[in-house]
């Protein structure tokens, strides 16, 4: 996979006194951090801790699947692709994520960085994602929660009690952990691939691994 970065990441990248630095008051282009992990690893858990201690925004783009609208002409896939643990079309996940992203940018300083949670899941976002954001965004890094399947398992079904939602159910989760080892465990992959093979004239990324089944604090 090539993350295709363009010109613009060099001419950010300002020198003082032979110390280069990554000036992000000319840079207008989005600093994003991709937050993965198997379902109920705790990305959307830890991104809102993030966001009360540092400049981040986050996003889920499984929560802006959930909150599309009755009426949508997309509700009705978007729902069924949900429940059955699988991925929706890049087009239409991408374009809701992009659209949040620009409404954001508006409340929140240049240096802010923005959490994606939950994306890119499989090759078709990672595809669309360089198709569309190359140009507007930069990808600083990978956050992965690592978690074992029989805790994510039990604590999607702990969740269930509570969250109302129509995929934490236990065949649903079934589906989604099937999806995520066959569908984003390549993706991660590929990133930690890419992560490794910029070399240093290039914008160079990290994929960073947490250990996400310890008490929350810890994490
Ligand atoms: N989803 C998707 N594309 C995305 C993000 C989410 O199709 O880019 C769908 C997918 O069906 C997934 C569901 O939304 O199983 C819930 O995603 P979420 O990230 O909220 O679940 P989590 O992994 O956090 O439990
Ligand atoms: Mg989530």
């Amino acid at each position: 996979v090539s993350l295709c970065y363009d010109e613009l990441s060099m001419r950010a990248k300002s020198d003082f006194g032979g110390l280069r630095y990554y000036n992000t008051d000319v840079d207008r282009r989005f600093r994003v951090l991709f937050v993965l992990g198997g379902p109920g690893a705790g990305k959307g858990t830890q991104s809102n801790l993030m966001v009360e201690n540092y400049p981040v925004v986050h996003f889920s783009v499984g929560e802006l699947l959930r909150n599309v609208p009755e009426g949508s002409p997309h509700k009705a896939t978007i729902d069924q692709t949900l429940v059955a643990g699988k991925i929706v079309p890049v087009e239409i996940s991408l374009s809701l994520l992009k659209a949040a992203m620009e409404d954001a940018r508006q409340h929140v300083g240049a240096h802010a960085l923005f959490l994606v949670d939950g994306f890119p899941r499989n090759y078709d976002n990672l595809a669309g994602w360089c198709r569309v954001m190359n140009a507007d965004a930069v990808l600083e890094g990978v956050l992965v929660y690592q978690c074992p399947l029989p805790v994510l398992q039990e604590r999607i079904l702990q969740r269930a009690k509570d969250s109302g939602r129509a995929d934490d159910n236990l065949e649903s989760v079934k589906k989604r952990f099937r999806t995520f080892e066959r569908e984003t465990m390549p993706v991660l992959d590929a990133l930690r691939t890419a992560a490794a093979q910029h070399n240093s004239t290039k914008q160079r990324y990290a994929v960073i691994d947490i250990a996400g089944y310890k008490p929350l604090e810890d994490v």
